[in-house]
């Protein structure tokens, strides 16, 4: 891994993407302001920011510029599909812990990631469950790649030195190794498995060592744990101590039933708290932050930054082919065996205007009180709840894109 300035960052990605000069010069000042909030490093030959967005000077952020910034094509730029649900650990915040059905069969999976990608996609993460347990995931990853910017999201049970090589050369660039917790006894605790935490260092130790792919662990906290700068910067100085490039970090959401709690709800100031702690972080020299990057997700989703774009550039496909606006969102507009994954996009996103707040973080009461136990929500169920949704302001890189304010 090595720094790379921001003005080089800048030249590889118009040199591998010439239509950023045809961006709307607000959008691509913002976009600045936004990549200088982060230490581009260079990783596998590509310049990085963060796992949630391309690399700079990749095939993916290319056909990211011309699709979304330019043509400004109305699809998702952004995915995540559940390979399976099924996984080792039970982790009470799991955000398919209610979801249930007849899994896709991997052709249905082969289509569905196609689909995702030929419409636009080009930041995909592949989640569960535990996707390791997949012996297809090789083949998964590859209908992706050189289009998409591909992310694992794994427990890291079942890696191999052999697997993560194979997945990087079958295209995946990042991977994302659930640790919630430096303390092992704690972690273990809370992802309900005695060994969750050694097999979580130990895979991510084999991803860096297999070379080529951004490697980061990713916790979901607690609101308690959010409010602590120190237990942050605990967690990111364990991680320093991995090697690893990336802390990725978020709060628990408010996505399944035993979570459906005012209290446990991050408030928005204190949200605005870690995205400025995030920023002050970043902006450290790599030897102070020991190679880390903090990427919390209340930072890329906030007000301030693209804000909360599920439904409408974030989608989710679960494991048995519910679609749902992203992965904390329990509610669905259809499954992927009844009708085209295109047209319930398109359903999906002429009612799910983008906005600046996080859906779930304000909406979880009237998912409640619709949900009549089952999760997630069926298509009519979600419609209903809609009609009483207020959706609120665009974000500042919205407001630049669309041009208007709401
Ligand atoms: S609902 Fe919340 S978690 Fe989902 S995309 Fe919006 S901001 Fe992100």
């Amino acid at each position: 891994m090595s720094a790379v300035h921001p003005l080089a960052a800048l030249a590889r990605a118009v040199v591998r993407s010439p239509a950023l000069l045809r961006v709307r010069p607000s959008v691509s000042a913002f976009l600045v302001g936004y990549l200088r909030k982060f230490p581009a490093i260079e990783v596998g030959g590509r310049v990085v920011l963060h796992s949630h967005l391309p690399a700079l000077d990749s095939p993916a952020y290319a056909r990211f510029v011309r699709l979304h910034l330019v043509d400004r094509v109305a699809a998702p730029s952004h995915a995540q599909i559940a390979v399976t649900n099924a996984c080792p650990q039970r982790c009470p915040v799991c955000y398919n812990r209610d979801r249930a059905g007849t899994p896709l069969t991997p052709a249905e999976l082969r289509s569905a990631i196609d689909q995702l990608v030929s419409c636009g996609v080009v930041w995909l993460g592949l989640t569960g469950g535990e996707p390791l347990l997949r012996r297809d995931l090789t083949d998964l990853v590859a209908i992706g790649r050189g289009r998409a910017a591909l992310k694992l999201f794994t427990t890291g049970m079942g890696a191999t030195p052999t697997l993560a090589a194979e997945l990087r050369d079958a295209g995946l660039s990042s991977v994302s190794v659930s640790i919630d917790h430096w303390d092992e006894e704690t972690n273990d605790r809370g992802r309900g498995l005695a060994g969750a935490w050694r097999a979580a260092v130990d895979a991510a130790e084999t991803f860096l060592a297999a070379g080529g792919l951004h490697v980061g662990i990713s916790a979901v906290l607690p609101r308690d744990q959010m409010r602590g700068v120190p237990e942050i910067e605990r967690l990111l100085s364990f991680a320093g101590s991995l090697g690893v490039h990336e802390l990725w970090l978020s709060e628990v959401k408010p996505t399944v039933a035993s979570l459906w709690h005012e209290d446990a709800i991050v408030t928005d100031t204190e949200r605005r708290a870690v995205a400025a702690f995030q920023d002050g972080w970043n902006g450290r020299t790599s030897a102070e932050r020991r190679g880390v990057t903090l990427n919390y997700l209340g930072h890329f989703e906030g007000a301030e930054h693209f804000g909360c774009n599920a439904g409408q550039k974030m989608v989710y496909v679960d494991a048995f082919g519910n679609v749902s606006p992203c992965v904390f969102t329990p509610v669905s507009f259809g499954n992927l065996r009844d009708q085209p994954i295109a047209a319930i996009l398109a359903s999906m996103r002429n009612r799910f205007p983008t906005e600046s707040c996080c859906f779930i973080n304000r909406n979880w009461g009237l998912v409640a009180e619709v949900s009549q136990g089952a999760l997630p929500l069926g298509r009519d169920q979600t419609l209903a709840l809609l009609e009483r949704v207020r959706f609120g302001p665009l974000s500042a890189f919205n407001r630049r894109y669309f041009g208007r304010q709401h």
